[in-house]
């Protein structure tokens, strides 16, 4: 089972891997969108870094509650509030436990995509970090199926998003800005779905 170590380790992870995207991601977006994803993030990452440097959050539920709170405050975009409520209704779902097992960590990861369809609408196949999140949360409870541990269920979540991501290249958007270029978007990666694919790997990596 995971604790708050791990859930630190998560959040430390996506801070450094959005730092090192920083101007991959913003390309894309400059692509599709108004080229800001990268800095967006990087400035919400940044700010939950230094947060943690001060706090000592005791549960992963109240790590996750830390993030979400300074990205909504921070990021600003359309990713901003999404990604926060991701992280939000990830925490309530973890509420105040000390350590997640696997299905405690699907549960999570399940509230954290509704959360983000709740707020944002969105279905699968329209180009959005949705299709990082949705199958990264079907094939979770597939590995908590066959049995897998939390390490398992992660590492599972993290390879579907990836794909996921890569999956978005010859879509039309639907959603968000890239949904006013219609054709034009096609060819081209949905940025939030390649930063949500690297958190997802970030959880993993820290869950190893
Ligand atoms: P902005 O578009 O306001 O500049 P960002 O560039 O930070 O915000 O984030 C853009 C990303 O937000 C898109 O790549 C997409 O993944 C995501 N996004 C936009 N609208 C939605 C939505 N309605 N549902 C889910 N994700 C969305
Ligand atoms: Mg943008
Ligand atoms: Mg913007």
């Amino acid at each position: 089972a995971l604790g708050t170590d791990w859930a630190i380790d998560w959040v430390r992870r996506s801070a450094a891997v959005i730092a090192e995207h920083k101007a991959e991601l913003s390309g894309l977006d400059r692509a599709i969108g108004d080229g800001d994803h990268g800095e967006n993030l990087d400035r919400g990452f940044r700010a939950v870094a230094a947060k943690l440097d001060d706090a000592t959050p005791e549960t992963p539920g109240a790590v996750l509650k830390l993030v979400a709170t300074t990205l909504i405050s921070t990021v600003g975009g359309a990713s901003g509030p999404l990604l926060g409520t991701a992280y939000l209704k990830g925490a309530q779902a973890a509420g105040d436990a000390e350590r997640l097992d696997a299905a405690a960590v699907v549960a999570l990861l399940a509230a954290a995509r509704d959360g983000v369809v709740l707020r944002g609408k969105a279905e699968p196949g329209d180009k959005t970090m949705i299709d990082a999140w949705d199958p990264a949360v079907r094939a979770a409870q597939g590995a908590l199926d066959a049995g897998g541990d939390a390490s398992a269920v992660l590492s599972a979540a993290a390879e579907a998003a990836e794909s996921g991501a890569e999956a978005t290249d010859p879509l039309v958007a639907r959603k968000g800005r890239a949904s006013y270029l219609g054709e034009r978007a096609v060819g081209h990666r949905d940025p939030g779905a390649q930063s949500s694919a690297y958190q997802l790997r970030a959880a993993a990596t820290a869950a190893e």
